[in-house]
């Protein structure tokens, strides 16, 4: 029977069962939409990046013999969406049946459900064969449970998959979490590595995006791209991430450096969440490189606790919580984003180093996320969901199964504690000890209160007295309230005006 299988950008998994044999019947399309690039502002090299991944997958396809249909961006019949565009590829090629993989995305998943509801042919939707867990699987391990903990779930991943286990019911290590020895700052040694990724020449496709007038924003340089665009170049970079980084990712896994944009991270997320990498085999390869020695139980469990436990634990967060999550607002927070977030142009070290690194590269790693340009945001109070388009935006990872989660939940505290059980925010006291972005900052990270009081330092105190029928009670902020309660309440009340000056003059600080 004619078949239209359809391929998005962030499914090119040359792996999946689909392609294991080669069918005349069978036609593959993959297109390049305004319905996927202008949803939200999105950066340049994400564009980039999808656009030639796609068309490299495109290459592999033809190469294996599978028939495919390509829609460039610029092409004449292009109508820029997904059910125009198929609905005139079923009439061009007599298609008799419809076929597409699970989108990760709730918003797409809607739309061809959809629309298969309106054709009038049989149509099917079939497995990503990406995660380890199926959309609900999450929601169903805390069936009946008041909270949802990562941790749990996370044990539960270990026993199932038997992933870093010494018996059925014990881990190698008898820990399950070595987090408390992953948090050593960084001072210059031990040396980090050249990037090794790929370059590659995009110039041609940059082109043919300015053509189609595509808004966006950020750095790229399409003459020197730096992204794994094919599975080949996805394991090449994952192995020597493997061979030579990952030895200290464990150590170093919340520093942060001014110098250093990836410090011992893998920079695989674009990899993984295109699918070009399979968690399996990621997860797989670092496990043998604890038994062959290679590297410490505690490097092994914090890289395979990212990707087994959080990566999953925040799909299966996702879909369980889709209705609410593009409304949730817990603390009302209603500032705009800052303009710097768009130029990286503060006084604020942190935020100017976070910022234009992921202006520049695409990418921030995880504690740039959350405890620099995530902390700033809950603690001055931006708008989460305005928060969010951001995030999704910036980085060549963001995808909105995984991003979404992470700020509304993880970072902003929108959902009122269901993925995380306290707000993930400090003073300045946590960037120093994890950074040395303080040094030569404008604002002093020892001071509260006065004109180069560091900001953190105010909006933290003004956050937790601002929110205290919200968060007093919490049991983890015990000590946080309690100090609040213990401070003088002179220098409180500066505290606090200091700390709605910073508000009101955000836009210079
Ligand atoms: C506010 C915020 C927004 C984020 N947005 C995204 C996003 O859009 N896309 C994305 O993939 N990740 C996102 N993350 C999670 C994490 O920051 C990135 O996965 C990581 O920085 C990617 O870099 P890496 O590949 O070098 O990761 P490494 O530090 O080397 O970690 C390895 C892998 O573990 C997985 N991982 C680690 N932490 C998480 C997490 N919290 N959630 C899900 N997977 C995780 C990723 O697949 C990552 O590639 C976000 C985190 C925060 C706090
Ligand atoms: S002093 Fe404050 S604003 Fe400056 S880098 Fe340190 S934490 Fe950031």
């Amino acid at each position: 029977m004619k078949t239209l299988r359809l391929i998005l950008g962030d499914q090119l998994n040359p792996n999946h069962s689909w392609f294991k044999k080669t069918d005349n019947e069978i036609y593959y399309v993959l297109m390049e939409v305004k319905q996927e690039t202008d949803y939200v502002l999105h950066h340049a090299q994400k564009i980039l990046g999808i656009f030639a991944a796609m068309r490299d997958f495109k290459v592999f396809l033809t190469k294996h013999n599978h028939q495919v249909i390509y829609i460039k961006i610029n092409d004449k019949a292009n109508q820029h969406s997904f059910k125009s565009n198929l609905t005139a590829l079923f009439k061009a090629h007599k298609i008799k049946k419809f076929e597409y993989q699970e989108p990760d995305e709730a918003r797409l998943d809607e739309e061809l459900k959809s629309f298969c509801s309106q054709i009038n042919l049989p149509s099917k939707c079939v497995s990503t064969e990406h995660f380890f867990t199926s959309r609900q699987e999450v929601k169903e391990v805390f069936e009946n449970k008041k909270q949802w903990l990562m941790e749990s779930f996370y044990r539960y991943m270990r026993k199932k998959h038997q992933i870093l286990m010494k018996d059925v019911n014990e881990p190698i290590g008898s820990k399950w979490n070595f987090d408390n020895e992953n948090r050593k700052a960084w001072n210059g040694t031990p040396k980090t590595l050249k990037d090794a990724r790929p370059k590659h020449n995009h110039s041609a496709l940059w082109n043919e995006i300015l053509k189609a007038k595509i808004q966006s924003f950020g750095k790229h340089n399409a003459s020197q791209f730096l992204w794994p665009l094919n599975r080949q170049e996805a394991l090449k970079h994952f192995d020597f991430f493997v061979k030579n980084v990952l030895v200290h990712f464990g150590d170093y896994q919340d520093a942060m450096h001014k110098d250093e944009t990836r410090m011992f991270h893998s920079l695989i997320s674009f990899a993984l969440n295109t699918k070009m990498l399979s968690p399996h085999e990621v997860i797989r390869k670092v496990e043998r490189s604890y038994h062959d020695n290679q590297i410490s139980i505690n490097t092994a469990e914090g890289f395979i606790r990212q990707i087994l436990g959080w990566r999953e634990y925040i799909r299966g967060y996702y879909w369980a919580n889709i209705s609410s999550l593009n409304n949730e607002n817990y603390f009302n927070h209603q500032l705009p984003v800052p303009s710097w977030f768009w130029n990286g142009q503060t006084q604020m070290n942190c935020l100017q180093y976070s910022i234009s690194q992921s202006l520049n590269e695409a990418y921030s790693h995880h504690i740039q996320r959350l405890m620099v340009i995530g902390n700033f945001s809950l603690l001055a109070g931006i708008h989460p969901q305005e928060l969010h388009h951001w995030y999704l935006g910036i980085h060549i990872d963001a995808f909105e199964w995984v991003e979404m989660p992470n700020t509304i939940g993880m970072s902003q505290f929108a959902d009122g504690g269901k993925l995380a059980s306290k707000p993930y925010v400090s003073t300045a006291n946590y960037i120093n000890k994890m950074s040395n972005y303080c040094e030569g900052c404008h604002y002093s990270k020892n001071e509260k209160i006065g004109e180069k009081a560091c900001p953190f330092n105010s909006l933290y105190w003004n956050f937790f007295s601002v929110n205290a029928t919200k968060l007093a009670k919490n049991p983890r902020l015990g000590i946080v309230y309690k100090q609040l309660r213990d401070m003088n309440p002179d220098l409180l009340k500066n505290v606090l005006s200091q700390a709605h000056r910073y508000i009101q003059s955000i836009e210079t600080l």
